[in-house]
């Protein structure tokens, strides 16, 4: 059995490791190349992708903005999992919205604007508390605008209008004041069968994720179970195969979708170590067509974000429960350099070894 990853990053590299055990195979695409690369070390592995693509039992993707032509070769061979169609829907914020809106799943209000004029009406309609997101490519807080104060409107016409908002329109939506930021990762196998992880919380710092605690506190049997509604509605929906993360914020009672990535994600790593089968390999077991494995949560996990910096000591090792996950990337300013999940009994237990952990991290 093997599967292909269109991406060469962490998430395929976590695929192979996943994959290990269960006798999958996995290879990476570097879409830069259009070579087939080992998911670990990046030796070449194929120059061929037409030949790759034919060997392969199932192509799949840890990134969604993935060339459109890639994505559509792969496409006509049936063994893309998800479909185009749910990678696009990740890859483009207009569509998401339109996928939300017309499966009625709650999401904050927005408007498109294809021109920068449009700005004053999404004042008059939203507020003066903005938050502009480019409709494509924007990945960790990247390719977004906010608007604090309507002093700034002017400022920002300047410099938005520089973009062509034809080709890339901008998705601008009213700043919530949300309580938390929580995330739900399922997955859904080829019969349509579904396993949902605990929802998780997640802290982000300049819109990156920093860090994830799941299952997240105090969340009672409603709002889990909301969110699962609203996970087997999107999946549903796009007749989606594989795992598929659902970002959302949390206003008292209520859920609002955020964005979807149709792909394992950074807030599920904590399944590799809280959880009895982690968000890699449901994947992989999803794409196979194997049974999907279980999805509750062992016991109280937190996964600690490393970021853009490779110095400090192994020792952190030595705090119980704690493991490191290095990507083996070179280091640059804000990039996702590694991780490390911390299991503990309880969340006390597991609050105090997040304090351990921060005195080893710059
Ligand atoms: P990406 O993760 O692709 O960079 P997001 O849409 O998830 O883009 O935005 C990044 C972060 O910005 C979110 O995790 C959240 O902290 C903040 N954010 C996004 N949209 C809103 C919003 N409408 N109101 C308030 N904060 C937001
Ligand atoms: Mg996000």
């Amino acid at each position: 059995m093997r599967v292909l990853v269109y991406g060469s990053g962490q998430l395929a590299q976590m695929m192979y490791l996943a994959g290990c055990p269960l006798g999958i195979d996995v290879q990476a695409v570097d879409v830069n190349s259009d070579t087939i690369v080992h998911p670990v070390n990046k030796t070449l592995l194929e120059s061929n992708l037409e030949l790759a693509i034919e060997s392969a039992d199932a192509l799949t993707v840890e990134f969604e903005h993935v060339p459109e032509r890639l994505l559509e070769q792969a496409a006509k061979t049936s063994k893309l999992m998800p479909s185009i169609e749910a990678i696009l829907v990740g890859a483009d914020r207009v569509r998401e919205k339109r996928l939300l809106d017309r499966l009625s799943v709650p999401n904050c209000l927005y408007q498109i604007v294809s021109d920068i004029e449009q700005l004053d009406e999404c004042v008059a309609k939203l507020g003066d508390k903005l938050i502009i997101k480019a409709s494509r490519d924007g990945y960790d807080g990247y390719g977004q605008w906010r608007m604090t104060d309507i002093a700034q409107l002017d400022e920002l016409k300047k410099a938005l209008s520089a973009l062509d908002l034809n080709a890339v329109p901008l998705v601008v939506e009213k700043m919530l004041q949300f309580d938390r930021e929580l995330s739900l990762i399922g997955v859904r196998g080829k019969k349509g069968e579904i396993k949902i992880y605990p929802l998780t919380e997640n802290l982000h710092h300049q819109g990156q994720l920093h860090v994830s605690v799941a299952p997240a506190l105090d969340i009672s049997p409603a709002l889990q179970s909301e969110a699962e509604n609203i996970f087997t509605t999107l999946a549903e929906g796009m007749e989606y195969i594989g795992v598929l993360a659902v970002e959302m914020f949390q206003c008292g009672n209520t859920l609002l979708v955020n964005e979807l990535a149709p792909r394992v994600h950074n807030s599920g790593h904590w399944t590799l170590s809280g959880s009895d089968t982690s968000q890699f390999e449901n994947h992989l077991r999803a794409v196979a067509g194997l049974p999907l494995g279980d999805t509750v949560a062992k016991q109280p996990s937190a996964m600690v974000n490393i970021i853009g910096c490779c110095s400090f000591s192994r020792d952190l090792l030595s705090i119980p429960g704690c493991h490191l996950h290095w990507y083996g990337k070179s280091v640059r300013d804000k990039r996702k350099m590694g991780h490390i999940n911390v299991t503990a009994d309880s969340y006390i237990s597991l609050g105090e070894k997040l304090e351990q952990l921060a005195q080893y991290l710059p």
